[in-house]
């Protein structure tokens, strides 16, 4: 088994957060829990599991519940995310899906930190951009817009 990292009392309160509400997950089909916390930039932390569904593609990711709980809170900046997943000591690596990358880099920045843990503790931390390089964002989409197409009626 690899050596859990140390962890700051600041990523020990996000992954606390992450690990509790990684109990509650509903994963019946895959037998895959994943909780996930978001520290907003207003200091407060958000959680979400994920909610499968018997219809597959119906089901929501941790990641995605997280930040749809602050997003309602009124808060749209994230400083750091925390994942937990896996059997204690399995030494699996339980990073955001792709899909969750970028919900993660809408409110977030290339250097925010993803804590990427077991029910152990902290595996491994990840900038943003090393899990989403070169990342499809609201400057990409301004970008790239044709302008004479986004004219009402001509
Ligand atoms: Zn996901």
């Amino acid at each position: 088994m690899p050596p859990t990292p140390s962890m700051t009392a600041a990523v020990e309160r996000l992954f606390a957060a992450a690990k509790a509400v990684f109990a509650t997950a509903y994963a019946p089909y895959s037998n895959f829990p994943v909780g996930a916390a978001v520290l907003g930039e207003d200091g407060n932390v958000y959680v979400g599991c994920n909610v499968e569904n018997a219809s597959y593609p119906a089901g929501v990711c941790a990641e995605g519940g997280a930040i749809s709980a602050m997003v309602a809170a009124g808060c749209l900046r994230i400083a750091a995310v925390a994942v937990v997943s896996g059997r204690p000591g399995d030494g699996s690596l339980g990073t955001p899906c792709g899909i969750c990358r970028q919900r993660i880099r809408e409110f977030a920045s290339a250097d925010t930190p993803i804590h990427v843990c077991g029910p152990e503790g902290l595996r491994r931390t990840l900038r943003l951009d090393e899990l989403l390089p070169h990342a499809f964002d609201a400057d990409s989409l301004n970008a790239g817009r044709a302008p004479e197409l986004g004219r009402a009626n001509g």
